[in-house]
């Protein structure tokens, strides 16, 4: 599967070029939080909502001491405001109460499984999320996998599974070192833009030949997409 991936990876890399990474290494709490805004939205919105979050409350204890309904409003262009400001809270709660302090410094120093188990042992962490701080803020070798990652990846026979965390442990190992940032980046691009849920356009696609989807949709992709480099996580 290395070899597939590798392969897969240049032909993104060609059409997409290298995704760019934040140059200041980014707070491990940060993305976490940041990833939380992004689920079931797009990046400008989360990207509003994380900017309002950061602008209303100096610290994080300071959200965690907020008023939630208050939360709610700072938060709300996000959607899903009431069950996103209930995981904020809850994951700061959590933190506060077993480290006695509100940072994921202590992540750094510990190794992809071991950090894996503790950041999904929090209150409302789910694979994607503690994937998201290893690859975004601590440049692990790890592909988080959203529902574009996992359509794209099983259309292209990496995964058989409909399921995201089923997906992940799939792929995870098997990523060439130092690949997973723009295999993961790009993979999202590609779902965005060709290889979508339905009518895939796949005659523009840059991975056609490569492909042996028996969902492949030879005829006219129909509406096209504009193509958005932007990423939310890498920005924050
Ligand atoms: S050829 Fe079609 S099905 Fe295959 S990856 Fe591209 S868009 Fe998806």
């Amino acid at each position: 599967m290395s070899n597939r991936i590798k392969k897969i990876d240049s032909l993104l890399r060609e059409y997409y070029g290298v995704p760019k990474r934040s140059e200041v290494p980014q707070d491990p709490l940060d993305v976490l939080i940041g990833t939380i805004l992004t689920q079931n939205t797009n990046d400008n919105n989360s990207w509003k909502a994380y900017n309002n979050l950061r602008n209303t409350y100096k610290t994080w204890d300071e959200v965690r001491l907020a008023n939630t309904s208050e939360l709610k409003e700072v938060i709300k262009i996000a959607g899903l405001p009431r069950q996103k400001a209930e995981a904020i809270k809850g994951v700061l709660d959590d933190l506060h109460s077993r480290k006695g302090r509100l940072d994921l410094e202590h992540a750094r120093e510990m190794g992809d499984e071991e950090l894996l188990k503790e950041l999904t042992s929090y209150k409302g962490v789910g694979l994607k999320t503690a994937s998201c701080v290893l690859l975004f803020s601590l440049h692990r070798n790890i592909c988080p996998v959203d529902t574009h990652v996992n359509r794209t990846a099983k259309r292209l026979g990496l995964t058989e599974s409909n399921q995201p965390e089923k997906t992940f442990f799939a792929l995870l190992g098997n990523i060439p070192e130092g690949l997973a940032h723009s295999f993961h980046s790009n993979l999202i691009l590609l779902g965005r833009e060709f290889c979508r849920p339905a009518a895939p356009d796949c005659p523009h696609c840059p991975l056609l030949d490569v492909c042996n989807s028996s969902d492949k949709n030879m005829h006219d992709g129909g509406k096209k997409y504009p193509y958005s480099g932007f990423l939310l996580i890498d920005k924050l």
